[in-house]
């Protein structure tokens, strides 16, 4: 192997702007807490938002801090307007700017029509829906005075095929995808691209409920007859938001292992 070569092979494959800064919603567990520390490696200065679960918000904070990166932590829900305007206001005068957002929080209330109340559904689709339109709305302004940004908003492959017993989380997450092409063929002049990751099944808290029956149905509908892994949901929130990924927008990146409901 050439000089060259070798040089290229010790080169990170993607990186992000120097000095940035990203804000992960939904970090204190899972795939959110993941991504936080996947592009807190990458050099980004974290901003954790949380629900209520602080003691995961402040271990994927210390895995950070032993780590050698950068972050602080905000509890905020997500769906709501004004307290997400004040969190994003804090994060702004603490950092000044944000780079990279990751609308990664949500939640599932799973039941079939017949027993979904008003409440399941609206709880899930202000989560998941309009938790995202509420940090997008108090960004915007900054990502177009930046004239850069990237956005990343945590869909399902729900939201794509539907799925029973979902009708509340699978109309949130085709929302998102809806909010994603509008965000991005809005902003796009400016530079800020917006994207959504499709996660199937992954091994996280919102699956752990799953009876193992119903996991291992869902593994033998999988190609690759495994559920996924919470950190390669994040390599690919990590891509999304990389400087090699500045001409995808308005994309929906199924990371399924290959899963057709
Ligand atoms: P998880 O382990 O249950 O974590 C959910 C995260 O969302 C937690 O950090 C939680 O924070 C946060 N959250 C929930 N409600 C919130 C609120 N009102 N305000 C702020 N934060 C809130 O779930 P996960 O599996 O990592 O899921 C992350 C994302 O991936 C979700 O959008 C989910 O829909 C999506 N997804 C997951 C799968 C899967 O198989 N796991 C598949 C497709 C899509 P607190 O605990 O601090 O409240």
């Amino acid at each position: 192997m050439n000089m060259e070569n070798n040089n290229m092979s010790s080169q990170q494959l993607f990186t992000l702007k120097q000095n940035c800064v990203a804000v992960v919603t939904g970090g204190s567990r899972g795939i959110g807490a993941s991504s936080a520390i996947k592009l807190a490696s990458m050099g980004a200065t974290i901003a954790l938002v949380f629900g209520g679960d602080l003691q995961g918000a402040k271990s994927t904070a210390d895995t950070i801090l032993s780590n050698g990166g950068k972050v602080k932590i905000y509890q905020c829900d997500v769906a709501d307007y004004s307290l997400t305007k004040t969190t994003v206001d804090k994060i702004l005068s603490d950092f000044l700017k944000v780079d990279i957002l990751v609308n990664n929080a949500g939640v599932i209330k799973d039941k079939l029509m017949l027993q979904m109340n008003e409440q399941d559904w609206d709880s899930v689709v202000d989560i998941n829906l309009k938790g995202s339109f509420n940090m997008i709305k108090h960004l915007y302004s900054q990502f177009v005075k930046n004239k850069s940004g990237r956005i990343i908003n945590v869909t399902s492959v729900s939201g794509l095929d539907g799925n029973i017993g979902q009708a509340n989380y699978s109309s949130s997450k085709a929302g998102l995808v809806g909010l994603t092409k509008s965000i991005a063929k809005e902003l796009g002049s400016r530079g800020i691209t917006c994207n959504a990751v499709a996660p199937g099944f992954v091994d996280t808290d919102m699956t752990s409920n799953l009876s193992k029956e119903i996991k291992d149905k869902a593994v033998q509908m999988i190609p690759l007859k495994r559920m996924g892994k919470r950190e390669e949901i994040a390599s690919c929130i990590a891509f999304l938001a990389s400087e090699q990924a500045g001409y995808v927008t308005g994309q929906v990146l199924r990371v399924d292992g290959g899963l057709v409901l």
